[in-house]
């Protein structure tokens, strides 16, 4: 099957008992046993309901690895993926992550001896250097980054981790399995906002993991019904709804993006735009090496710092201002002190996140309209 027919039918036939041609919402939370431990496969909700099962093994065979798995939000996936470390382990990240990923490595975990050392992603050589430092369990990866847009090799990431027998995890929520699939790549773990592009609808919160091998994929499953941040059964059908149209959706994201950033780049009012679609953006060559397409996030950093961005902000009509991304609906996000508020200035700074930046999530509606929406903001600064 080619990858958009997947998305449809992989892992995914009729339903069994009915014929059903999408998986019915199994509401029980318990399964009838004909003798102890005697069952057709499902025993309580928590271990495995039969909706779920069909979003996992397709959400697996989309990403090419041999288990999937389903959460209750992306942070409920990472925080079960985290539990497979015990105290005393060493986990070098990217720098540039999703504020509440910083949060729970930084103002939790480390509270349990998980160790976490940031590098900039974007330079093989600092990953390594950062590798050589100590002996590591886990290689932590944001590409594209949130909100920088910003790329790591993930080919190159996963030999360096192999040498030190350490795990490769990828949060792919930006690019989605359509534009990236790192397992094909290598990586060990791949981790998703559900929530995001794969709902697509912002109308759900879930999470993901996908492991390329099975016994990795039996110690997380092991996890999931150990930790329990399961999602509902209705929450995973909606998440299947998103996944048959993900394809046709990513790629009208990412038409938009590339007209809104090429509408940004070059605008007196702009100091600088984020896209790895753009032949500017320094890593455009590994972009189209790595990635399928380039996905529907525009970042850009305008002149007038906080004061630019909030009028540029309130000029804006279409993209409403909220947090997430992914949804048919565009929506804008000022980073500082939005989604990275939890991440203090110095730090924020440091690597970029200003308070001129704005984030925006291009939507799938006309583009025009969303180019529009933009140029008509940019004339507020
Ligand atoms: C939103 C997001 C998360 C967290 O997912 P939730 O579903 O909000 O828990 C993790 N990583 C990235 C890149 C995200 O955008």
């Amino acid at each position: 099957m080619r990858f958009d027919t997947k998305l449809i039918h992989a892992a995914q036939p009729p339903d069994p008992l009915t014929g059903a041609v999408n998986v019915p919402v199994y509401l029980s939370s318990t399964f009838a046993q004909s003798a102890p431990n005697r069952h057709k496969g499902f025993v309580y909700g928590r271990s495995g309901n039969p909706t779920r099962a069909v979003l996992e093994s397709a959400v697996a065979a989309i990403d090419g690895g041999a288990t999937g798995l389903a959460f209750s939000s992306g942070l409920g996936a990472l925080a079960t993926l985290l539990e497979h470390f015990p105290s005393g382990s060493r986990i070098v990240a990217g720098e540039d992550l999703y504020g509440g990923t910083w949060r729970l490595f930084e103002h939790h975990r480390r509270q349990f001896g998980i160790e976490v050392e940031y590098v900039d992603a974007r330079s093989n050589e600092r990953l390594a250097a950062a590798l050589e430092r100590g002996p590591t369990q886990m290689v932590y990866l944001e590409t594209p980054t949130n909100p920088l847009l910003t790329l790591a090799d993930i080919a190159a990431t996963v030999r360096l981790a192999r040498r030190q027998g350490a795990l490769v995890a990828v949060d792919n929520t930006f690019a989605s399995p359509v534009f990236q699939r790192p397992i094909e790549r290598g990586a060990d773990v791949v981790l998703y906002s559900t929530t995001k592009y794969l709902g697509g609808h912002s109308d759900i919160i879930g999470g993901a993991l996908v492991a390329r091998e099975a016994k990795l994929g039996e110690r997380l499953t092991w996890l999931q019904n150990a930790v329990g941040a399961v999602p509902s059964p209705f929450d995973c059908f909606l998440v299947l709804r998103g996944l048959h149209t993900l394809g046709v959706r990513m790629r009208a994201h990412a038409t938009a993006a590339l007209a809104v950033a090429r509408a940004l780049e070059g605008d007196r009012r702009v100091h600088r735009v984020h896209y790895p679609g753009l032949a500017s953006h320094p890593q455009h060559a590994l972009a189209r090496r790595q990635m399928d397409g380039y996905g529907g996030m525009v970042s850009v950093e305008l002149n007038g710092g906080g004061r630019g961005a909030r009028r540029f902000l309130r000029g804006l009509r279409l993209f409403t201002l909220a947090e997430s991304l992914g949804g048919v609906e565009s929506l804008v996000d000022h980073p500082a002190s939005m989604t990275h508020a939890s991440v203090p200035r110095r730090e924020r700074e440091a690597h970029g996140v200003t308070d001129g930046l704005v984030r925006l999530s291009c939507g799938i509606e006309d583009p025009d309209d969303l180019v529009d929406d933009v140029r008509r903001a940019l004339r507020g600064i």
